[in-house]
């Protein structure tokens, strides 16, 4: 039977012979249902037709995303540590040259994602390499596709060992989470923490695609969850999207540069 995947966020559901009614990751407001081509589905054998694997550095870590760009266009990273190797965030995109070239270097001891946008072909993937996936407990009624793999965890940190920790920063989603990379001094976040053009600053928002900023309370809890970590690097969810020096100090100037933007200062006393 075969597996459908929503084309405007690349979230596969449970295998039917028909698509599903509907894509709630879509019809949240987080996300968007395209104004022209309305809810449109295919199949994960029609994702492979259309597409080839694009694996390739990105600032020192592996990235694996595909060609063409598909849905949100994420890329995961493959993470090295001497407690075996994690694969943060996830993408829809999967075939044998990308198993192939993980198990090269090593396989996985772990898949973890972000938030519900990467989840993605999740279980395909952790079917492919014998691996659970972490995902925080406040979002796993967005995981569409139920699967014994999916291990959401709870509290606020989670040990992963060889100095890999996963940080629950809230937010985007409640159960939005990075990796802090202790060995790489880097921090790994998907658009929980969001790289901007300039790379002087980041960026934190509710929607992206519809511009729903959050509460300034939101962010400075954000900012409060990741101040115990020191990091250089931080890895955004693109290609590319890096900012290479300081990223604890952009981070801390980026939550207060956003707290004074939505902070109306007519409500000052
Ligand atoms: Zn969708
Ligand atoms: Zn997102």
């Amino acid at each position: 039977m075969p597996t459908y995947l929503c084309r405007a966020c690349g979230t596969q559901y449970p295998p039917s012979e028909e698509p599903p009614g509907a894509c709630p990751i879509c019809e949240d407001p987080r996300q968007y249902i395209p104004h022209d081509t309305g809810q449109a589905w295919l199949t994960f054998d029609e994702l492979r037709d259309e597409h080839s694997a694009e694996i390739k550095e990105d600032n020192g870590i592996l990235g694996i995303g595909c060609t063409p760009r598909f849905a949100i266009g994420q890329r995961a990273l493959l993470v090295k540590s001497n407690a075996g190797n994690v694969l943060w965030d996830c993408i829809a995109y999967l075939d044998d040259e990308i198993v192939q070239r993980i198990s090269a270097e090593g396989g996985l001891a772990a898949i973890a994602i972000s938030h519900p946008h990467y989840y993605a072909t999740m279980v395909e993937w952790a079917h492919a390499f014998a691996c659970p996936i972490l995902i925080h407990e406040s979002d796993r009624k967005w995981a569409l596709r139920p699967d014994p793999a999916i291990r959401p965890w709870h509290g606020e940190t989670h040990d992963l060992g060889g100095g890999l920790t996963l940080i629950r920063c809230g937010g985007h989603y409640d159960g939005s989470q990075v990796l802090h990379c202790r060995d790489r001094s880097a921090l790994l976040t998907g658009d929980t923490v969001h790289v901007i053009p300039d790379r002087r600053y980041v960026g934190f928002m509710y929607s992206y695609p519809n511009v729903i900023p959050l509460p300034a309370s939101k962010v400075q809890a954000i900012g409060a969850a990741l101040e115990p970590y020191a990091f250089e690097t931080i890895y955004g969810a693109w290609w590319g999207s890096v900012v290479e020096r300081d990223g604890s100090g952009v981070v801390r100037r980026s939550v207060d540069r956003y707290v004074r933007a939505v902070t109306d200062p007519g409500l000052a006393s």
